[in-house]
């Protein structure tokens, strides 16, 4: 199957070409038509399965067609200034992430769009909100911070999404969802995307839902295809220099290591340094400044290894 038959506009398989994507992928094929009808959708689809472009595709066709979507309603073609379409996701990154994907597959749309998210300036994020956009990224947080000082109208979103659902509520995000939910119109379509079928997903999307169409591209709870995984038994005291070992003799260039504390993972990124090895720590008590510039120089092979609490664990697509 070929982009083009999936009734994309113009605009939007120019954007594709520009990135050089052919073939959608399993869950942009399952999920492009569901969510040009109009209807709601709940997708169990990892990261790395492309499922950003599955749910800003045609979100963004049904901003600017009015025409698509015959047996669904079409978006009202009204020039707003409060955003008509809301994506909820859990971490900053996939924040900017997912803003990104908007932007480059919008490029030739004229939609305006915007990440709100904490760790930096609320002001400018103000500003942009008051200037009007048509889609809203952001974490739960900074959207409630928004909605108490009534920087933001939620009241037109006509399209809620809620990315990395399961990933929301081991981040104790749950009582914010439902909150902000409380300010979207009743009558609005829904998309759920979720790595796992976790029974408090499950509730979430018989709450939220409204007769979904279904998604499924991977096997329930199931790692990541193209990863292999290995465990090494080893003394707490040698967990260091085994690590180093490994970077020594495998010549490793990009990798992403997870340490359970935040103070363990400076001190890791500290040793890792000292051995010349190229790193950077990423956790939630580093500035989004640092955070951002971390992800970026590790994205372009300019850090050997990145090492994170999980905060860093999912949605990451780097590349
Ligand atoms: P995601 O699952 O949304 O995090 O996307 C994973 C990666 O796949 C991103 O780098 C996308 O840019 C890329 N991608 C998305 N759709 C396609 C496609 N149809 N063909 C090739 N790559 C894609």
């Amino acid at each position: 199957m070929q982009f083009s038959e999936l009734g994309l506009s113009a605009e939007l398989l120019r954007a594709i070409g520009e990135q050089g994507y052919t073939t959608p992928t399993p869950v942009q094929q399952q999920a492009i038509p569901h969510i040009l009808a109009g209807r709601d959708l709940e997708a169990l689809a990892q990261t790395g399965t492309g499922k950003t472009a599955a749910f800003v595709l045609p979100i963004l066709q049904r901003l600017t067609n009015p025409l698509i979507g015959q047996t669904g309603s079409p978006l009202q073609k009204v020039t707003h200034t409060a955003p008509r379409v809301l994506v909820l996701v859990p971490t900053r990154e996939l924040a900017a992430q997912v803003l990104e994907s908007v932007r480059v597959y919008g490029a030739h749309t004229g939609l305006r769009s915007l990440a709100v998210f904490g760790g930096v300036g609320i002001n400018p994020q103000i500003q942009t909100l008051r200037r009007g956009i048509d889609i809203l990224v952001a974490t739960p947080g900074r959207l409630l911070d928004h909605l108490g000082q009534r920087t933001v109208d939620l009241s037109k979103v006509q399209t809620l999404v809620l990315d990395e659902a399961d990933r929301m509520f081991d981040m104790g995000f749950i009582r914010d969802i439902r909150r902000i939910i409380e300010k979207l119109p009743k009558v609005r379509q829904n998309l759920m995307f979720s790595a796992t079928f976790a029974a408090e997903v499950r509730e979430l999307a018989h709450a939220v839902l409204k007769d979904p169409a279904m998604v499924e591209v991977a096997r329930r709870n199931a790692p990541a295809e193209l990863v292999s995984h290995s465990v090494i038994k080893v003394d707490q005291d040698q967990k260091r220099d085994l690590l180093l070992h490994l970077f020594a003799a495998h010549g490793w260039h990009q990798v992403l290591v997870f340490c359970r504390t935040k103070h363990g993972s400076d001190a890791l990124a500290r040793k890792l340094e000292q051995s010349g090895v190229r790193t950077a720590a990423l956790h939630g008590n580093k500035s989004q400044n640092a955070r951002t510039r971390a992800l970026a120089d590790f994205k372009a092979g300019k850090l050997a290894a990145l090492v994170a609490t999980d905060i860093a664990a999912r949605g990451l697509d780097i590349v």
